[in-house]
């Protein structure tokens, strides 16, 4: 079982008493923040990191529960003597069972969104028919550089995706629980589909919140591994994928680890993608690496370009991968040489190989590229993204001005002619006329594919 990271259980919770070691055994090398909903059970949570090396804890006191200045004290106090109290919460809002006393509730929350700020703690988020106001409440908090999940992320059907929109905008992390796996959420999963990875964390609310078919009466840290099946299932990537994308946002979230080395080589689903440069010759508004330079949970941000020789080793023998794609965070045939190196190992090991890129090669070399890939490249996939040079130009902000437009239909046509498989892709953008791009595709005679624009690889 991969390693996952559950960034909400109630480890502590009484259920667990008579069997917590074979629980922990069971989640293998998941690690967990246990969640704290009054003071007791965040003091259990906190003993727990001392007892269990995959534990972290965060303290708080749930919107249900009585909350009062002396609590606030207490928690801070839990934060200082237990070093692996690495959050605040649960706290927020839960307007679900009358009567409630909305305002002591959010008295309650910005307490401890305060605290947070002062220990410089993130925040685990419950709303429960409360969303819209919380995320309110958040807004100053995240605006000023905090750090907060929304835990067991979902709402009504109509509210769903503008709360999802105010969420990302905030920037928030998002807990995805065993929801994604009732038939009747279809909303969510289809919302869950457009969410870019930064933003996902698994979630099992152990000992809620089982994940459906029933196979218990209670819920455990090790179900990650079912809630990443069904959340790869929807995303269409692998449960391998799932983990390291969700483990290192919640390293990132609780502020954890650095992030692994750069990597040159990385694998996404069932292919093994090459990093050769984060130089490019576009400056693209949409480019992912605006936001980070993380892709599917890995760092790509390379401290030096690696020579051809240690991309060849790190490939090895190629494994049970059914591609190699030159891809990465920056334009591949900015290092033509060391590409073609690659390839003829890729080849020679009996590999297909596709590069993705953005067809600039001639105009960056001034000659004809697409003769020199033969045997070295089976497909190539060339970024469109606009129906006219103009709107080429202010989306990709090409350093080769409105040349690059026509240039890269002209790379294009010399890969068709060249028997390259070739495929033009455009991003899904608001402004653009996908039957003017797709005309385009079609006269040149290469294939059409539209890519959301949710996130790299
Ligand atoms: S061409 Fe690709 S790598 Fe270069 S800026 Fe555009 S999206 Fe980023
Ligand atoms: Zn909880």
């Amino acid at each position: 079982m991969p390693a996952f990271f559950d960034s909400h259980c109630h480890l502590q919770d009484a259920r667990f008493d008579a069997d917590r070691d074979a629980v922990v055994e069971r989640a293998g090398e998941t690690r967990m923040l246990v969640v704290g909903s009054n003071l007791p059970s965040s003091r259990r949570g906190a003993e727990l990191t001392l007892q269990y090396k995959n534990v972290y804890a965060a303290v708080g006191v749930h919107p249900t529960e009585t909350f009062g200045d002396a609590d606030l004290a207490a928690l801070k106090e839990l934060a200082a003597e237990f070093p692996r109290v690495v959050a605040v919460g649960e706290t927020g809002l839960d307007y679900h069972h009358e009567p409630f006393a909305a305002a002591t509730q959010r008295r309650a929350f910005l307490a401890h969104l305060a605290l947070a700020r002062e220990l410089n703690l993130p925040v685990v988020l419950h709303a429960r028919d409360a969303a819209a106001e919380v995320l309110d409440l958040v807004a100053p908090f995240m605006q000023s550089g905090g750090r907060a999940v929304w835990h067991c992320y979902s709402a009504p059907k109509k509210q769903l995706p503008a709360l999802t929109a105010r969420a990302l905008s905030l920037n928030l992390y998002l807990g995805v629980s065993a929801m994604i796996t009732y038939e009747e959420q279809r909303a969510l999963r289809e919302q869950i589909k457009q969410i870019p990875d930064r933003h996902l964390l698994l979630d099992t609310d152990s000992p809620y919140l089982l994940p459906r078919p029933r196979t218990a009466d209670r819920n455990e840290p090790a179900n990650c591994r079912r809630i990443a099946a069904a959340l790869a299932e929807i995303r269409g990537v692998t449960v391998a994928d799932i983990a390291r994308i969700t483990t290192r946002n919640a390293e990132e979230f609780l502020g954890l680890d650095a992030p692994a080395a750069p990597s040159v080589v990385y694998p996404i689903r069932d292919a093994l993608y090459i990093n050769l440069t984060s130089r490019c010759n576009n400056a693209c508004v949409f480019c992912a690496r605006n936001q980070s330079y993380t892709v599917k949970g890995h760092n790509l941000a390379l401290a030096n370009e690696p020579a051809a020789a240690e991309v060849i080793a790190a490939i090895g023998d190629g494994g049970d991968y059914r591609e190699i794609v030159f891809c990465g965070f920056g334009e591949p045939t900015m290092r033509l040489d060391e590409l073609k190196q690659v390839a003829r190992y890729a080849k020679a090991l009996g590999k297909p190989t596709r590069l993705n890129t953005n067809g600039l090669a001639d105009l960056q070399y001034g000659r004809e590229i697409a003769a020199e890939l033969v045997g070295l490249i089976d497909a190539v996939s060339i970024s469109l993204n606009a129906t006219t040079a103009a709107q080429y130009q202010a989306l990709c902000q090409s350093s080769f001005g409105e040349r690059a437009f026509g240039a890269l239909q002209n790379f294009a046509r010399a890969c068709l002619r060249h028997g390259i498989a070739t495929t033009l892709t455009v991003v899904e953008m608001p402004d653009l006329d996908l039957a003017a791009a797709k005309k385009i595709a079609d006269e040149i005679g290469a294939n059409f594919r539209v890519r959301s624009c949710v996130d790299a690889g």
